[in-house]
């Protein structure tokens, strides 16, 4: 597997990635990170399927199934590229990092982004190296349905107040070290319901892209 993007060495805008298990890919994945692009002007985002660490709950489906449900969810889609960088690597990599990776490898001006959902955010503190994390990025946040919009815990509520930036060209201007929340469409879908809901035989169609649908009807996935 070859990575389908490389970072340029010359100063090309912000840059995202959005990594996640992707077990499927849905449409609560690309709709959010959609809208947040427009908002703060994004050319490019960088999925990045992770490789999941065995004393984790395992994806139903395998690193090469769940890559080519990424390709087939973003294919004619200019916005989207795929770094398969964590699925190349033989152990899985915490997000700090391929984060430092990309820091080194973008050099220390340019701005660089990780897109999380809300309900990442507020579990941020559980990441191993997670005070690092803006050391190397800014954080976009996507907003998630029947998540709360603040840290129970003051001194995570005070981190977040920090560094909360309300202003796109920030992220643009400087290489790391603001949050960014952004204002994005609340779909209520995650992988555990469209795993549920096709054990159970019912429709994802207006969950998942079709041509997602088709494959993993092809491929057997998620049944029992
Ligand atoms: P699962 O149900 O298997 O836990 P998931 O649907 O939450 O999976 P992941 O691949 O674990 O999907 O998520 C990757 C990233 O996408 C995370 O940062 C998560 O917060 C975000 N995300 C997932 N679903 C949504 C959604 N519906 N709205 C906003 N963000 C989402």
């Amino acid at each position: 597997m070859v990575n389908q993007f490389a970072f340029p060495k010359k100063n090309t805008g912000l840059q995202a990635l959005f990594g996640g298990t992707f077990d499927p890919i849905h449409y609560g994945h690309l709709r959010p990170v959609q809208a947040l692009a427009k908002q703060v002007g994004l050319q490019k985002v960088l999925l990045l399927p992770n490789h999941v660490p065995p004393h984790r709950p395992q994806p139903e489906a395998s690193p090469s199934q769940r890559l080519e449900m990424v390709k087939l969810a973003i294919q004619g889609n200019p916005l989207f590229t795929i770094d398969t960088r964590e699925l190349e690597k033989n152990s899985p990599s915490y997000t700090i990092e391929t984060l430092t990776e990309l820091r080194q490898e973008k050099g220390s001006t340019q701005p660089l982004a990780f897109i999380i959902g809300q309900d990442s955010l507020l579990s941020i503190n559980t990441w191993h190296g997670w005070d690092k994390i803006l050391d190397n990025c800014h954080l976009l946040v996507c907003s998630r349905p029947g998540y709360a919009t603040q840290f129970t815990d003051p001194k995570m509520q005070a981190w977040l107040s920090q560094h909360k930036t309300a202003q796109p060209e920030k992220l643009r201007s400087t290489p790391h070290g603001y949050i960014f929340l952004g204002d994005t469409p609340l779909i209520n879908i995650s992988a555990t319901e469209i795993r549920q809901k096709l054990i159970a035989g019912d429709s994802c169609r207006d969950l998942i892209p079709e041509a997602v649908l088709q494959y993993i009807h092809q491929q057997g996935l998620y049944q029992r």
